[in-house]
């Protein structure tokens, strides 16, 4: 059995469409046996209808930065502060970096002027990039969408690439996991996005290609719930079991405990919080 003590990918009531709050999470996390957390709601304009994709009030993103109030240990689980960050542009550009702010959290003018991104990002340990909104890649060559996944993974943030399997974006598949080894950044398995997948659907294949790549490619993943309720948090059947279905490496798994996730997120270029 390939052991998973790490659950990286989770959404809290911030997210809109997740039931939990964070402490939940965290007291799911320690019944369900894990030794690390990271919360990551969605930094997306599918939050707040009507966002202005120039300029944005940065009293909506207020989560991202206040996150340093959250205990670093909670229940005996270790916390990471993150966010899944939609990739917007077929340059793996990523939500917020083209958008506005010029306010601070009270309304009260900024100094200078800076991106939503510059300011949402300083206090998140990683950033997921995730394609949710496909429209910018419709009829866009195989090379270009491969080029997106290559920017978002260029990102000095960006630890994890979510989601591939299910995004409905094509790419190449070698070129995106060897730059992701490279980089020593990690390719996500998602329970969230098996769960609803027949093992023998397009879903389940295009995850299973994926994972056969990177044991292949020596690219670590993480294998997390994507949970939008507690009760989810930490239970990944699905994706354990696909990765068992091809004999895949406890070794590549950085979720399989707290001291290797933290150590990839080492490995990769990002700042290692005390914990
Ligand atoms: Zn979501
Ligand atoms: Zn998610």
């Amino acid at each position: 059995m390939l052991e998973n003590r790490c659950d990286v990918h989770t959404h809290t009531l911030y997210s809109r469409h997740a039931y939990s709050t964070v402490r939940e999470n965290v007291l799911a996390a320690r019944d369900a046996g894990l030794e690390l957390l990271g919360v990551t709601d969605h930094f997306s304009d599918m939050l707040f209808p009507g966002t202005d994709l120039g300029h944005a009030d940065l009293r909506d993103y207020q989560h991202f930065i206040n996150m340093g109030v959250l205990p670093r240990v909670w229940e005996g689980v270790r916390l990471l502060h993150g966010m899944e960050a939609d990739i917007r542009t077929l340059e793996g550009g990523l939500f917020g970096q083209e958008i506005e702010v010029d306010a601070d959290i009270t309304g009260r003018p900024a100094r200078r002027p800076s991106t939503l991104y510059a300011r949402a990002t300083p206090n998140c340990d990683y950033v997921i990039a995730s394609v949710h909104y496909k429209n910018f890649a419709d009829g866009a060559s195989l090379e270009r969408t491969t080029q997106m996944y290559l920017g978002a993974l260029a990102q000095p943030k960006v630890l994890v690439l979510g989601h591939t399997g299910r995004a409905g974006v094509p790419f190449d598949v070698r070129e995106v996991v060897g730059e992701a080894a490279r980089l020593g950044k990690l390719i996500e398995i998602n329970e969230h996005s098996l769960e609803a997948a027949r093992r023998d659907g397009r879903t389940w294949s295009s995850c299973r290609a994926i994972a056969e790549t990177c044991a292949e490619l020596g690219c670590q993943v993480v294998v997390n719930t994507d949970a939008h309720v507690c009760a989810a948090v930490g239970r990944t059947p699905c994706a354990l079991a696909l990765l068992e279905e091809i004999g895949f490496p406890q070794e590549l798994v950085a979720t399989r405990s707290a001291e290797a996730f933290l150590a990839a997120m080492a490995g990769a270029g990002l700042d290692v919080p005390e914990l």
